[in-house]
């Protein structure tokens, strides 16, 4: 491809709307065009990089038993409520009324409309078990589109769907998948850590999420340096550090003038936070929850969702705290009633903690669980840290940052059941189909490529999916001899197989240099009039600081060699 005919303009400058830099580089590439918040067009060179992941991941899947399909956009909003997961997902949903008023859904997922066509095709045992998957778009109406690629309201996914007779199969097919996730990443040049994660809105048992990682992630994943234990932070479990046991003491009330926060107490009454107890309210479906957690620790608002079985949950805000008659930074579990109090096991050791008295300025010391207040329920809710113990094997925890890139679910029975997707055994009894459901979304693995390989100059792509190879850079072409050289070479390169972006523009050294960093292809190959007084030309790999000369003589087979290198290379495994 010539460049000068390519679509697409690179920028100098940053744009300022982009924070992330994945966001900053596909813009300034001329990748991407925002359409509306979370709403993307791609250009010629991103939709070359998404064509060839999206060949990728569709080798994978057919090579694991997958058998390729395409579902509607459209979705009847019926299908949804006979699940239960219009609530679910809520306003994550994009519903609309088509002009005889039918309510109908922008699928986000397809594990409905899937189950449904799946329930007129199974009858027996025999027709299973079934991998089935479709790359498609998807819409979610996300609260706050930002970061790029990263969180948008429409994507194109791959997502298969598997159907089993039991737990067994089930099994089967989900390590079926996770080997061709690892496949897909690893031939991405992207190499993925497999982790525990929570199962959302999608519902199910077990969840793993595949994340790059990248300083720039926005999950925190907790891993183990001692056992293979990796889990998301929404998921994530640990040993909390213990605080020493003392005899309890008398309950006693302070005056704490101006002391609301944990910090502003803890220095006051000169306590460490882990003596203080934090409360924290939330709405959960209307409902007002008082949750005590030690005061050191945070909430974990997954695991607090998980547990109170609702569909929706959000701070209250301080207005519905002081309604329900309690007073804001002092709040007290002591003398609470007719709030339900969720507690964090965490308060259960140590004693005499700093609480609230619910009195202006004022608190209480020696506080003790369960003499002095009860919970409705003490559980886990607290966020698992760097520096507590593996639940596992009690080794210290250590955290990381990455970029989710693959989601699957262990699904169960509990959408084949609410749909009548059933089959028949050898014995002629009736079961419900046992689902399984993964998701690749693929423009997010894009930007996960470029938020964990670039530098300061610009993207530098791994070569599998790199929007071209070679990045045939002419200088001085007023020189004929370069114009000849460079025309005729980018006539065999591409006759041999080779993409080339061939940038015949009559633009600078520096900017052709510099859209050439910007671009990241992996392989610069510059045509000067220096370089041709040797009969030859110059070779720089992007991910390396040094350029190479090489003769003109053989210079085609070298660098069908380097390209072959570039492909077949696997990633280091993290
Ligand atoms: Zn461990």
């Amino acid at each position: 491809m010539r460049m000068s005919k390519t679509f697409g303009k690179t920028l100098r400058e940053v744009p300022a709307e982009a924070d992330t830099i994945n966001h900053q580089l596909l813009l300034r590439a001329g990748m991407i065009h925002q359409v509306a918040a979370g709403v993307y067009s791609y250009l010629p060179l991103a939709w070359r990089v998404l064509k060839k992941i999206e060949n990728i991941i569709r080798d994978e899947m057919n090579k694991a038993g997958g058998q390729e399909l395409m579902m509607p956009v459209l979705q009847p909003l019926e299908l949804w409520q006979e699940t239960g997961r219009d609530l679910a997902f809520g306003k994550g949903l994009f519903t609309l009324s088509d002009r005889r008023d039918r309510k109908l859904a922008l699928g986000p997922t397809h594990e409905e409309v899937i189950t449904e066509m799946v329930s007129h095709n199974v009858q027996s045992y025999r027709d299973l078990p079934l991998l089935l998957y479709q790359i498609q778009t998807k819409f979610r109406d996300e609260p706050r589109p930002r970061a790029g690629l990263m969180r948008v309201r429409e994507f194109t996914m791959k997502d298969l769907y598997s159907f089993d007779t039991d737990e067994e199969g089930l099994n089967q097919s989900y390590n079926q998948m996770l080997q061709a996730y690892q496949n897909i990443y690893s031939r991405c040049g992207l190499p993925a850590l497999l982790v525990e994660a929570d199962s959302g809105a999608i519902g199910g048992k077990d969840s793993h999420e595949f994340m790059v990682i990248a300083e720039s992630g926005e999950d925190e994943v907790i891993y183990c340096p001692g056992c293979q234990y990796t889990a998301n932070t929404d998921k994530a479990q640990s040993i909390k550090n213990k605080i020493e046991d003392g005899e309890p003491l008398p309950l006693e009330e302070v005056p704490t003038p101006g002391a609301a926060t944990i910090e502003q107490l803890s220095d006051f009454l000169k306590v460490s936070q882990n003596r203080t107890l934090k409360a924290v309210f939330y709405i959960a479906d209307e409902e007002l929850i008082f949750v005590v957690i030690r005061g050191d620790l945070e909430v974990n608002e997954v695991k607090l969702k998980n547990i109170l079985h609702c569909f929706e949950l959000r701070l209250a805000t301080e207005t519905e705290v002081i309604g329900a008659g309690i007073v804001a930074g002092a709040a007290s579990p002591v003398g609470i009633s007719g709030i339900k109090v969720i507690a964090d096991d965490s308060i259960t050791s140590g004693a005499n903690f700093v609480a609230g008295a619910n009195k202006p300025d004022t608190h209480f010391r020696n506080a003790n669980y369960p003499r002095d207040f009860r919970a409705d329920l003490v559980v886990d809710i607290a966020r698992a840290r760097a520096g507590e113990g593996c639940p596992k094997c009690s080794s210290k925890l250590s955290s990381t940052h990455g970029i989710e890139v693959g989601h699957v679910f262990k699904l169960g029975t509990f959408i084949s059941e609410k749909l009548g997707a059933s089959f028949t055994d050898a014995n002629g009894v009736s079961h419900p189909i046992v689902m399984g459901s993964y998701g690749i979304g693929l423009g997010r693995l894009l930007a996960a490529a470029i938020e964990q390989s670039h530098d300061d100059k610009g993207i530098i792509w791994p070569m599998p999916i790199a929007p071209y190879h070679i990045y045939l850079c002419p200088l001085y072409q007023e020189s004929s001899r370069v114009s000849e050289v460079a025309e005729s070479l980018y006539v065999e390169l591409e006759a041999e197989g080779l993409e080339v972006l061939f940038d015949d523009r009559k633009e600078s050294p520096g900017v052709k240099f510099n859209d050439a960093d910007l671009l990241g292809i992996p392989i610069r190959v510059t045509v000067s009039p220096r370089t041709l007084k040797k009969d030859s030309v110059e070779i720089k790999r992007r991910s390396e600081k040094e350029p190479e000369l090489v003769p003109l003589e053989g210079i085609t087979e070298r660098l069908k060699e380097l390209v072959r290198q570039g492909l077949s290379r696997l990633p280091n495994s993290v």
